[in-house]
C-alpha cells in the first residue's frame, strides 16, 4: 500500500491541521501511559522543522457529544510541551468557533495550538460535513497520524480529507501500516492471536474473519468470559458482553470446523469485588463459582498460554488478560508480556491498555512492533485497510 506521506509535501509557512490520537489512559486525573503522545512526536517534530505551524486535534475518551472536564485535552498540553523540550503549546477550550479561528489565524511558523476534545461535539462521530468544514477552515494542509481512529469514518479522519488539496499520512501511520501488512503477507506459522480486554462487542465481529489467517487463538479478560458463557459454562459474576454471546457461539463453531487450537482460561483469579483490597484467590481448574468475579487468568492458564507463545512464530495480541490496573490482578497479563518478550517471534501488540500493560511489564523494547490502535489494528488485519487509510492512498 502506497500512501501520500509528509515527505511528499512542502510545509514552509503552512498551517497544518494535524489529527493525532491522544486518547491516552487517564487515571485519577493523571496521564497513565504516554505512548500515544510519544508516538506522534516524530511527525510533530518533522512538521515544525519544515516551517509549519500546527493545529493539533484529537479525541479523548467517550464524552458522547458534550463537554466533560475529566476528558479535556488540557491534560495533554503540559505533557506534550515537556516531551518537546519545554516548547510552548497553546490551548483553546473548543475545536471550532470564533476563538479557535482567531487563535489558529494568529499562529506563527513553528508554533503549536492544541484544540479541545473533538468528541465534545456529536458531529465528530457522526462524520458531519459542516463540522468537518469548520475544522478544515482552520488550516492549509491536512496530516493524519491518528492510526488508532482510522477505522472510524469520523469528521476529522474521513470527511475532512476531501476539503484539502494537500493531505498526507504521518510517520506513525506509515509505521503501523507497514508492520500490520507484514502480519498479512505470509506470516511465519504458527500464527498465534491473543485476545483479551473489555471492548468485546467492538472487536468480536472481526475475529470471525481472522480465523483464516491464524493457527491458534487464546483468550482472556471479558473476551474470554464471553466465550465461556457461549459454552454455557458457569462464569459467576464475571463481566461479559451478553450481546456478543451469539457471535462467540458462531466463532466456536468455526474454530472447531477448522481444527484451530482455541483456549479459554483453564483456571482463574477470582475476587469478591473489583478493588485493590478485594478478597481474591486462584480457582482449581474449571469454572468461576457463583457470585465471584473472574479478574485474571489463573496460574495454570498462564502456563498453558506461555507454552502457546513458545511454539508460535508470529503473534498478534490485543487486550489484557485481566484487570491489570490493579496489581493483584495483573500477573496473567505481565507474565504473557514477558514470555512474548523472550520468545523468538515477530510480535505485534496493539491497543491503549495493552501497550500500557507491556510497558508495565518492562518489555516494550522486546516487542517487534507496538501498535497504538486496538480496534483499528484488528480491523486492519481483517480488511487489509481502513477507511481513514484508504483516503490517504496515493
Ligand atoms: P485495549 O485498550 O488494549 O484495546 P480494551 O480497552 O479492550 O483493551 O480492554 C482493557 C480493559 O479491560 C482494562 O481496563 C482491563 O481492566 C479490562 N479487563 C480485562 N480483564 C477484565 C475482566 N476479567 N473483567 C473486567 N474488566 C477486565
Ligand atoms: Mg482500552
Amino acid at each position: 500500500m502506497i500512501l501520500k506521506t509528509i515527505e511528499d509535501v512542502g510545509y514552509e509557512s503552512k498551517r497544518v491541521f494535524l489529527r493525532v490520537d491522544f486518547n491516552i489512559p487517564v487515571e485519577n486525573g493523571e496521564i497513565g501511559d504516554d505512548s500515544r503522545i510519544k508516538g506522534a512526536l516524530p511527525t510533530i517534530e518533522y512538521l515544525l522543522k519544515s516551517g509549519a505551524s500546527l493545529i493539533i486535534a484529537s479525541h479523548l475518551g467517550r464524552p458522547k457529544g458534550k463537554p466533560a472536564p475529566e476528558m479535556s485535552l488540557k491534560i495533554v498540553r503540559e505533557k506534550l510541551s515537556s516531551l518537546l523540550g519545554g516548547k510552548e503549546v497553546k490551548f483553546v477550550p473548543d475545536c471550532i468557533g470564533e476563538e479557535v479561528r482567531k487563535a489558529a489565524q494568529n499562529l506563527k511558523a513553528g508554533e503549536i495550538l492544541l484544540l479541545e476534545n473533538l468528541r465534545f461535539h456529536n458531529e465528530e462521530e457522526e462524520g458531519d460535513e459542516k463540522f468537518a468544514r469548520q475544522l478544515a477552515s482552520l488550516a492549509d494542509c491536512y496530516v493524519n497520524d491518528a492510526f488508532g481512529t482510522c477505522h472510524r469514518k469520523h469528521a476529522s479522519i474521513y470527511g475532512i480529507t476531501k476539503l484539502f488539496d494537500s493531505i498526507a499520512a504521518g510517520y506513525l501511520i506509515q509505521r503501523e501500516v507497514s508492520a500490520l501488512s507484514k502480519l498479512l503477507e505470509k506470516p511465519e506459522k504458527p500464527f498465534l492471536m491473543i485476545l483479551g480486554g473489555a471492548k468485546v462487542a467492538d472487536k468480536i465481529g472481526m475475529v470471525k474473519n481472522l480465523l483464516d489467517k491464524i493457527d491458534t487463538l487464546i483468550t482472556g479478560g471479558v473476551m474470554a468470559y464471553t466465550f465461556v458463557q457461549a459454552k454455557n459454562w458457569e462464569i459467576g459474576a464475571s463481566k461479559v458482553e451478553h450481546d456478543a454471546v451469539p457471535l462467540a457461539k458462531e466463532i466456536i463453531k468455526e474454530v472447531n470446523k477448522r481444527h484451530l487450537e482455541f483456549h479459554t482460561p483453564l483456571d482463574h483469579i477470582i475476587a469478591d469485588r473489583i478493588s485493590p483490597d478485594a478478597h481474591y484467590f486462584a480457582t482449581e481448574r474449571g469454572t468461576v463459582p457463583h457470585n465471584w468475579i473472574g479478574v485474571d487468568i489463573g496460574p495454570q492458564a498462564i502456563e498453558e498460554y506461555t507454552d502457546c507463545i513458545k511454539r508460535a512464530k508470529t503473534i498478534f495480541w490485543n487486550g489484557p488478560m485481566g484487570i491489570y490496573e490493579i496489581e493483584a490482578f495483573a500477573r496473567g497479563t505481565i507474565e504473557l508480556a514477558r514470555a512474548i518478550g523472550e520468545a523468538k517471534v515477530f510480535s505485534v501488540i496493539g491497543g491503549g491498555d495493552s501497550i500500557a500493560a507491556v510497558n508495565k511489564a518492562g518489555v516494550s523494547d522486546k516487542i517487534s512492533h507496538i501498535c497504538t490502535g486496538g480496534g483499528a489494528s484488528l480491523e486492519f488485519l481483517e480488511k487489509g485497510t481502513l477507511p481513514g487509510i484508504e483516503v490517504l492512498k496515493k
